[in-house]
């Protein structure tokens, strides 16, 4: 399992580095490859990460950067890299 102070907490996407740092509170402003979030900016908050995964995935889930995207990729086993507190 991905260790969760490298995943995104609205997709579950594994970072080069922890989206909120080694201390888990400073942004790196970097855009997630999976679902385009902007670390500290649109996951501030529980509210906010629900609310841009629901409508990333009405979207239909696709990749921000589409060359990224692993051939065997899964949704459902990505979402399970996210931290409990932000499902
Ligand atoms: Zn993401």
């Amino acid at each position: 399992m991905t260790n969760e102070f490298y995943a995104c907490r609205v997709c579950g996407a594994e970072q080069l580095d922890p989206p909120w740092g080694e201390d888990d509170q400073t942004p790196t402003y970097e855009i997630c490859d999976c679902c385009g979030v902007e670390f500290g900016y649109e996951d501030m908050s529980v509210e906010s990460i629900k609310d841009y995964r629901q409508k990333w995935v009405e979207r239909g889930a696709n990749w921000f950067r589409k060359k990224y995207k692993p051939e065997d990729w899964s949704l459902e086993n990505q979402f399970q890299n996210i931290p409990e507190q932000y499902r």
